[in-house]
């Protein structure tokens, strides 16, 4: 059971909104070189059709404002957050060039004035910073605390530099690479402050390990109330990201969408049963009905475990049946099984 929300303020990224009552949005960040302007066009026109909610992009240097200022007339209605580091000036550019939020780390710019700077800017176009710690960015200061509570005060010590100022359109994260000082960490900071946090955990490691360490903070945090954004930090396709992140959503209940439901497969399987779920996975992807779809290997349990389904379909030895909510739609064979179920499936989408 998911606890209720904890409350936080609400922050405005582009048409994206952060906190509050506010869905959870899903972050990804794009991988290929941002002044690669045709690459990363590909590729945020691949996560913006996964679904991703709000893209960050690495401006590493004033070049690559340049390259964004051709990005955001391409995508003039996605929420952009620019990664900076060290660079007040591009965090200027950036503000001036229309990026919906920031991300730095104002112990990383050397003087206080520029911060001060930064947050002028920032204020004067309503575009929030977010600000955190992760295990490999904690101030030296904080480094004889236990690493949970380092993070923590880390992390608030960053707040309280933007807050010195003023500023509160604030999201604060703080990830380790392991799981559970992650959700230890998350804990303790959404005690402590009412500004949304945004979870992850950081160098989580290629797509499998991902998927577990992240989900495991993840699902623990949400179904306590905490967090208002999530990235899965995922070493490859950043598309994967964003699928795992609305699988997350969906699993806990918070969003709406196509839930699928296949069998493990075993000796009676009678149906390709990595072709058909992959075809529908692709089918489903991004579609926020709520319904249920099942696939299964043959009728011997087949038609009992997915009788709750809006469609399912369950191989036989010439083909395969195809039911609704456990009523028989009809038998076909192998040559036009997949055909018949993909034309049902595409009914119930736009019903
Ligand atoms: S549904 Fe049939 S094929 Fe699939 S695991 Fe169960 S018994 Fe095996």
């Amino acid at each position: 059971m998911i606890t209720d929300r904890k409350e936080t303020k609400t922050v405005q990224v582009g048409h994206a909104a952060i906190g509050g009552e506010n869905p959870i949005t899903v972050q990804s960040m794009t991988n290929t070189d941002t002044k690669d302007i045709y690459s990363t066009t590909v590729q945020i026109r691949e996560l913006v059709s996964a679904g991703c909610e709000i893209v960050r992009i690495a401006l590493y240097d004033i070049e690559c404002v340049e390259a964004f200022r051709e990005l955001r007339r391409a995508f003039h209605d996605t929420p952009f957050v620019g990664d900076i580091h060290f660079d007040y000036k591009i965090a200027l550019k950036a503000i001036e060039a229309g990026i919906d939020k920031i991300r730095l780390n104002p112990g990383n710019i050397d003087a206080d004035w520029k911060i001060h700077e930064i947050v002028k800017a920032a204020n004067e176009k309503g575009i929030p910073i977010r600000v955190g710690a992760n295990t490999g960015s904690i101030n030296k200061r904080f480094q004889q605390l236990s690493k949970v509570e380092a993070l923590v005060e880390s992390s608030l010590e960053q707040v309280q530099i933007l807050e010195k100022y003023g500023f509160e359109d604030i999201v604060i994260a703080v990830k380790s690479s392991c799981p559970l000082e992650t959700i230890q960490a998350n804990e303790q900071l959404s005690s402590k402050t009412q500004h949304p946090l945004h979870l992850g955990v950081t160098e989580a490691g290629p797509l499998r390990q991902s998927l577990i360490k992240s989900t495991i903070a993840l699902s623990h945090l949400l179904q306590n109330g905490i967090g208002d954004t999530l990235r899965y930090s995922i070493s490859g396709d950043p598309v994967e990201e964003v699928l795992a992140g609305h699988q997350l959503l969906m699993s806990l209940g918070l969003r709406d969408g196509v839930n699928l439901i296949s069998c493990p497969t075993c000796a009676r399987t009678e149906i390709d049963m990595e072709e058909y779920t992959s075809r529908v996975s692709e089918m489903i992807q991004g579609i926020k009905k709520p319904l249920t779809i099942a696939i299964m290997g043959c009728v011997v349990n087949g038609m009992g475990e997915g009788k709750h389904a809006d469609l399912g379909i369950a191989g036989t030895k010439n083909g395969g049946v195809i039911f609704k909510k456990g009523e028989i739609f009809g038998k076909f064979n192998h040559e036009n099984l997949f055909d018949v179920f993909e034309k049902e499936l595409k009914k119930l989408i736009n019903e």
